[in-house]
């Protein structure tokens, strides 16, 4: 029997480094894990690829979805809306595959209300200067974006208690140890265990 995916939130204030960890985790194609790709009304930056980043989309295309129920969850972010498709999630979680959710805090807030089981996973920078110091960095958005950013990191950052676990990304490497070591908790709880390990349970109770 082939236990039901576990659904992860990751949220964090932009720069956290948040698509790295996530890019980190899912490099070698895992066949146990996906990230899960939202929709976007915002045009899309250098190098990112339409289905595969993000699915690319009108303002009336994202309205249609909506009004079509499309979307598990959906928001405004930074001017721009943003959504995760119900179908795709439902699909792969019962494929007993586990979905990662790149949202920010009003997405996972609507999905912990739908979905109680989620795991929501929140990260922070180590401090506010190094948080400053990688969105300069980034040199993909212009001063105007960064400092609109710096300025929402502050309120990202202040619903960090809604989240089950909290990573701080200092150094990169124990941050992904620390996600790895999350997602692997998950797969151990009593719940899932008897889900997965069921005839080998059986076998092991049988007189
Ligand atoms: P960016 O435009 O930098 O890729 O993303 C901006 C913010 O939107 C990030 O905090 C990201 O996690 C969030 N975001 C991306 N996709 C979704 C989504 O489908 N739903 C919600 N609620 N937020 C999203």
């Amino acid at each position: 029997m082939t236990a039901r995916g576990n659904l992860f939130i990751v949220s964090a204030p932009s720069g956290a480094g948040k698509s790295s960890l996530i890019s980190a985790l899912l490099k070698d194609k895992p066949t146990d894990k996906q990230v899960s790709v939202s929709h976007t009304t915002r045009q899309p930056r250098p190098g990112e690829v339409n289905g595969q980043h993000y699915h690319f989309v009108t303002v009336e295309e994202f309205k249609a979805l909506i009004e079509e129920n499309a979307f598990f969850e959906w928001a405004e972010v930074f001017g721009n809306y943003y959504g995760t498709s119900r179908r795709v999630i439902e699909q792969t979680l019962n494929e007993g595959i586990d979905v990662f959710l790149d949202i920010d805090w009003q997405g996972a807030q609507q999905v912990k209300k739908l979905m109680p089981e989620s795991i929501g996973v929140f990260i922070l920078p180590p401090s506010r200067a190094e948080l400053e110091r990688r969105l300069a960095g980034r040199g993909q958005d212009s001063n105007e974006i960064i400092a609109g950013r710096m300025a929402q990191a502050a309120s990202e950052i202040s619903h960090y208690a809604e989240y089950d676990f909290i990573i701080i990304n200092d150094d990169f490497d124990t941050a992904l140890a620390d996600l790895i070591a999350i997602i692997r908790s998950q797969r151990l709880t009593g719940a899932g265990q008897i889900h997965a390990q069921n005839d080998m349970i059986k076998d092991l109770l049988a007189d």
